[in-house]
């Protein structure tokens, strides 16, 4: 199908899966050209958890750029920046009791992954580094070594030698992962050398929505310290109160070293933050810059966001409210449908996956039939095989519940 009529062959668009034309959005809603409203379950992959167009945060945008706040100040101290960072630690930090000197980095979530890697190179003076089964963690080379999903890997573009996997939490059922972790780092002529660094995702976003157990995440953290490697969470997707508590790992009482955060932390505009360990800012200065680090109208949608949605738990307590509403319909629609299709369900706060094991192509074609449902999903694992959910963490009850009426119609069809 053709979308934009007379340059389609100029652009490469990630059209494929939604084949209409945006053109405005509202909270948990996308209306296109024709004024379809579409119910959104994607919300940017996280990066809309406050809603497209949140009023709260336009309005101090507005206000910022009528007031001629500083929108580009490279290498200079500005006013959004500090209140940017005075309200991250008094409302993020502190009452978490962390502590972590904050980096902005390029403004996409690769660059983050990127810097954390490049620091845990530097401060340990080592280059492997651990990463997981279907992890995901961005497309620039550096990030693309530690992803784990060969549809995105090319030998002839990828460093394979800087980055050794592992199986993730589950990969092998009920056994414990992490004991081939071990007996690759006590066994030194494995092969597998000594890394700088694990990264990890709590859930895995891109993967499947595999989700880790605390259990599992504790004793990744225990190894870290054992061995004297650096724990890196990767909360870019799940980061910013996705799975209920802002941060993903929190639920699992762990204190990793380095947390990178992207998408939902700008409040819907381009930002990377990377946190760390006080002790471990070994950079030389200038030595990992770049010119759009830290984007001041950024700093200011999240400042406002923070301020709005993390002053005390009603938004957590929203999600997990919310969580229970989604995931009984979904095993309501799974148990209704578990003649035809094999389900399996999955998550924590609103990520959830719908994963249909019996046959992987199903996914797709039940985000098409969504898509004519209204509704935008996308799909995600190592064959695409789970129907992804991440609603805007502010939707209404109501427009959830009418968004999973949609999803069941669309799954309906198909079976039938
Ligand atoms: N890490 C995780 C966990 C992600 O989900 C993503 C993006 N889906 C990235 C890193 C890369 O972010 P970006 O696409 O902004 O580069």
């Amino acid at each position: 199908m053709r979308i934009f009529e007379n340059f389609e062959s100029e652009v490469r668009g990630y059209i494929r899966s939604f084949p209409t034309i945006f053109k405005k959005a509202k909270g948990a809603i996308l209306t296109d050209e024709q004024d379809v409203d579409y119910i959104d379950f994607f919300a940017g992959a996280g990066t809309l958890n406050y809603g497209h167009n949140n009023d709260l945060i336009s309005n101090a945008l507005i206000e910022y750029l009528q007031n001629d706040g500083v929108v580009h100040g490279l290498d200079m101290a500005t006013t959004a920046k500090k209140e940017f960072m005075e309200t991250f630690q008094e409302l993020i930090l502190k009452p978490r009791n962390l502590e972590y000197k904050m980096q902005f980095t390029g403004p996409t979530g690769t660059n983050c992954v990127e810097t954390a890697l490049k620091l845990a190179r530097l401060v340990k003076g080592r280059s492997n580094v651990i990463a997981f089964t279907n992890g995901y963690h961005g497309l620039s080379q550096g990030s693309l070594a530690v992803t784990g999903n060969n549809e995105y890997r090319d030998e002839s573009y990828i460093s394979r030698s800087n980055a050794t996997f592992m199986p993730f939490d589950g990969y092998f059922g009920d056994f414990n992962t992490l004991e081939y972790l071990r007996k690759f780092l006590n066994d030194g002529s494995s092969g597998v050398d000594l890394p700088a660094a694990i990264i990890v995702e709590t859930i895995q976003g891109e993967g499947g929505i595999n989700v880790s157990s605390a259990k599992w995440l504790k004793e990744l953290e225990s190894i870290c310290r054992e061995y004297d490697i650096l724990l890196i969470i990767d909360d870019i997707q799940v980061g910013n109160g996705r799975s209920g508590n802002f941060f993903s790992f929190e639920f699992a009482d762990i204190n990793p070293d380095m947390v990178t955060l992207s998408k939902s932390i700008g409040g819907g505009l381009p930002m990377a933050l990377l946190l760390f360990k006080p002790d471990l800012d070994q950079w030389k200065p200038g030595e990992h810059t770049g010119t759009f680090r830290g984007n001041n109208l950024a700093f200011v949608a999240s400042k406002v966001s923070l301020e709005n949605y993390w002053q005390n738990e009603d938004l957590t307590n929203a999600v997990f409210y919310k969580e229970k509403v989604l995931k009984k319909k979904l095993e309501e629609i799974a148990q209704k449908h578990s003649d035809v299709f094999d389900i399996d369900i999955r998550g924590r706060g609103l990520a959830y996956g719908f994963e249909i094991k019996n046959d992987p192509t199903v996914a797709g074609e039940i985000s098409s039939y969504a898509f004519e449902e209204q509704l935008i999903v996308e799909t995600c694992g190592s064959q695409g095989q789970v129907v992804k959910f991440l609603p805007p963490l502010i939707i209404d009850e109501e427009t959830l519940i009418e968004g999973l009426n949609r999803f069941e119609r669309a799954i309906t069809k198909l079976a039938s």
